[in-house]
């Protein structure tokens, strides 16, 4: 019964945002110390406050979730938690370290089955820099690194994972006016405070957030209007000359939208700088070249959205492939990859994806030349799974019903290469457009 209520509802009703279908499997600890589950995020706020008398930042967090095992409840968090409770209970926060795979953190307290309300405090360290009156802090994010979400910064859940997201932002002991670019709806609450409500398919993957002294940044505001009729606000900033962003905003957008329908977010916010980019739902820092790159990932990977390390290869190998003009493959061009086939706590996507992953597009591309190619594939695939979160095993089979024909032997060989390739491959090579930044140049993009 319960199944066909889901059913029903998911036919019927509005887009059903994400809990644990996807998550990883629950975790029996070693030693003994009993089982540890992934639970669903409701709803997520952080009340964040940037104190310039100190020279620190602090979160307050207030998480709604709820678990359907008893177990240690499972989360993320890179900096030490400095005080938390569970349900008004004070709590100890614990590390848990997935062998060779990644590391979580959890309540250090059996949790029955039900809605529960974490609160939690800690410091944000990353990218951020106080001088004088003025303050500096973005949370950049990195899918080519374990733990390189939201969770540097605020305490989150994983991918699989969508909630309802707010942030109330304050600096204190200044009076130097500052400003805030986010891919959220922001209001200005009074100077040097500000509400931002995310919207409610978001996950840790998806949130924009750049702080700077009022003006630090060049500006450019115009709308760009969607096939579907909307003028879509669109905001450029940078230090840089900002008409040549326009005019490949625009064109990228136009481009993107024939190819794959309306573009799906509310707004596109643009940080011109970098050498290459790093993508979110509508925004991007991203130097010119890499900009029509970093907004094909609005629609794959920040549109359609990947449930796991496991799935992040596809949309750079989308992306990749249509940065080499969608150029078909041959068989005899495949190599080799697991890149589906890692762990299924994997949090970080395989960089085979930018060479093997778009040559992989290529051959699929060749393989149903007279069926349409796969351009047509990924747009029905984008518009049946817009904001929803998908594995692999969910593009494969799409794949094949879209095409009607068994294609497990090419996913086997060249995307889960089960038993094959021991390692995650080439983790240390350089990715063209997403380049690992040392901390010092991250913070020069401040
Ligand atoms: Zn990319």
């Amino acid at each position: 019964m319960r199944l066909l209520i889901c059913i029903v509802v998911t036919i019927f009703s509005h887009p059903i945002f994400a809990g644990l279908e996807n998550a990883p499997p629950s975790i029996n600890m070693a030693d003994n110390r009993g089982k540890a589950v992934f639970v669903d995020f409701i709803k997520a706020d952080y009340q964040i406050v940037y104190d310039l008398s100190k020279g620190s930042a602090w979160a307050d967090s207030t998480i709604t979730f709820e678990n359907t095992e008893s177990g240690y409840a499972i989360f993320d968090l890179v900096p030490e938690a400095a005080s938390a409770s569970v349900d008004e209970k004070t709590v100890t926060i614990s590390t848990y370290n997935i062998s060779g795979v990644t590391k979580v953190r959890f309540i250090n307290a059996v949790l029955l089955p039900g809605v529960h309300t974490l609160k939690i405090r800690n410091q944000i360290s990353e990218n951020i820099t106080f001088s004088g009156r003025q303050v500096k802090s973005a949370f950049w994010t990195d899918d080519l690194s374990d733990q390189g979400f939201l969770e540097q910064y605020l305490p989150s859940n994983l991918e699989f994972d969508q909630y309802k997201i707010n942030f109330n932002v304050k600096i204190v002991g200044t009076d130097t006016a500052h400003e805030i670019f986010t891919n959220g709806e922001d209001k200005l609450l009074a100077t040097n405070e500000w509400s931002v409500e995310f919207p409610e398919h978001f996950n840790t993957s998806s949130i924009f957030f750049h702080l700077t002294p009022m003006g630090a940044f060049r500006k450019l505001a115009f709308s760009y209007r969607s096939m579907d009729g909307r003028e879509i606000p669109v905001v450029v900033y940078g230090n840089q000359d900002l008409n040549g962003f326009k005019l490949k905003i625009q064109s990228t957008l136009m481009e993107l939208e024939k190819d794959y329908g309306p573009f799906p977010h509310q707004k596109v916010v643009v940080y011109g700088a970098g050498s290459g980019g790093m993508e979110y739902c509508g925004a991007t820092i991203s130097s010119l070249w890499a900009l029509s790159h970093e907004l094909t990932h609005s629609y794959f990977a920040r549109g359609v959205m990947p449930a796991s390390g496991n799935a992040g290869w596809i949309d750079e190998a989308v992306a990749s492939w249509r940065d080499d003009g969608y150029r078909q493959s041959s068989l005899s061009e495949l190599s080799v990859s697991r890149m589906a086939g890692h762990s299924p706590y994997t949090r970080q996507t395989d960089r085979d994806a930018y060479s093997k992953g778009a040559r992989f597009m290529g051959y699929m591309d060749q393989l149903f030349t007279a069926k349409g190619g796969l351009k047509k594939f990924l747009r029905d695939f984008f518009e049946r799974r817009v904001f929803k979160p998908f594995q692999t095993q969910d593009f494969h089979h799409d794949l094949e019903l879209f095409f009607n024909q068994t294609l497990d032997a090419e996913f086997n060989k060249y995307i889960y290469a089960t038993g094959r390739v021991k390692k995650m491959q080439n983790q240390d090579a350089p990715s063209p457009y997403h380049p690992r930044l040392t901390k010092a140049e991250l913070k020069a993009l401040l």
